[in-house]
């Protein structure tokens, strides 16, 4: 590992400053994916600043929703009985993803920037646009069976991991941000970005930027919400396919929805077709189904030499309507 220089300051501002003056210092948080990073040597900082003390561990009312500090510890916001109890589609994303050592090491605000696990991403011997831009990307032709099928770019076909940035980005989450110029919100579903030309952006967030906390809205139809995460094993391992669903049915007529899609794409897949088509539509499976067929339209498989990643479009589409029905036959 390369050596680098440790700082715990003593405030927020203060750690915002000296990372946003140094282009190789980094934010330590759980750090459950960035020792990671230092062991493998696709990060190597040269300055970690420590903000695990510097922003709000607590969960908060705030008009009408919650507001959830960056430094809230994975496992406390899924033990939450407001968060269990009003958004449940959050603390089942929380609960599908990891293992709870590391749940109880992760933060929330650390969660949504964790990085994407393509193998040769994770590979430094391989050629990767994401990790050294300009050298290539080694999917193509290689193992694609993570990789995604929605938004993708010549330049890279990586997923974003994180569980629950899939159900944030469902719920209509605002991200709380502080910079060098004060403070911004951005919409959970902005933060981050598809890979374009420069798959090594992730997110829209300035280099030293920190997020501090992470707003749900009042949202009743977050009730009767679920989050459904289809892997190759039961635990500890990341979504082949993921879907991030709250209905609202009356009379038999869908008044309501919010979906997103994890496993599929460079970021959390916000559902709007699917959500379009389902607007005051029979709560049938027929319904469900065309749903999931608008959203995926433009999907796009890409061979490999595990098989390739075809069937995700068939099992997403399997997994929307199973969500659906679900919630639809359950109010909760
Ligand atoms: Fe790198 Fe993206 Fe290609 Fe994976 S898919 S090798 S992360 S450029």
């Amino acid at each position: 590992m390369k050596p680098f220089d440790y700082r715990a300051p003593a405030d927020a501002a203060t750690a915002v400053r000296t990372v946003a003056a140094d282009p190789s210092a980094v934010f330590l948080g759980g750090g459950t994916n960035l020792v990671d990073h230092l062991k493998l040597g696709i990060t190597t900082p040269g300055l970690v600043v420590d903000v695990t003390a510097l922003t709000s561990a607590e969960i908060t009312g705030r008009h009408g929703g919650l507001r959830i500090g960056a430094a809230v510890r994975n496992s406390d916001l899924s033990a939450d009985h407001r968060v269990r109890e009003r958004y449940p589609v959050l603390a089942e994303a929380v609960l599908a993803g990891a293992s709870g050592q590391l749940r109880n090491m992760a933060t929330t605000g650390g969660n949504p920037l964790q990085r994407t696990r393509c193998v040769y991403f994770q590979d430094v011997t391989t050629p990767c646009n994401k990790r050294q831009p300009g050298s290539g990307c080694s999917a193509f032709g290689g193992y694609t069976r993570h990789h995604a099928v929605l938004g993708a770019s010549p330049h890279c076909i990586a997923t974003h991991p994180s569980d629950l940035a899939v159900a944030l980005t469902a719920l209509d989450a605002e991200v709380q941000v502080l910079g060098t110029t004060g403070e911004r919100s951005i919409p959970f579903g902005e933060l981050h970005r598809l890979p374009g030309e420069h798959p090594e952006l992730d997110t829209v967030l300035d280099h030293g930027e920190l997020i501090t906390a992470i707003d749900l809205p009042e949202a009743p139809i977050a009730a009767n919400s679920t989050y459904r995460k289809v892997r190759d094993r039961a635990s500890y391992a990341f979504a082949l396919v993921s879907v991030a669903a709250a209905l609202r049915v009356e009379d038999g007529i869908v008044r309501d929805s919010r979906i997103a899609f994890g496993g599929v794409a460079h970021k959390p897949w916000r559902a709007h077709q699917a959500e379009a088509v389902l607007r005051d539509a029979p709560a049938n499976e027929d319904t469900y189904r065309e749903a999931a067929e608008a959203e995926l339209a433009e999907a796009v498989a890409v061979d490999g030499i595990d098989g390739g990643n075809g069937f995700k479009i068939p099992l997403l589409t399997r997994t929307l309507v199973a969500t659906l029905r679900d919630l639809a036959g359950e109010a909760r």
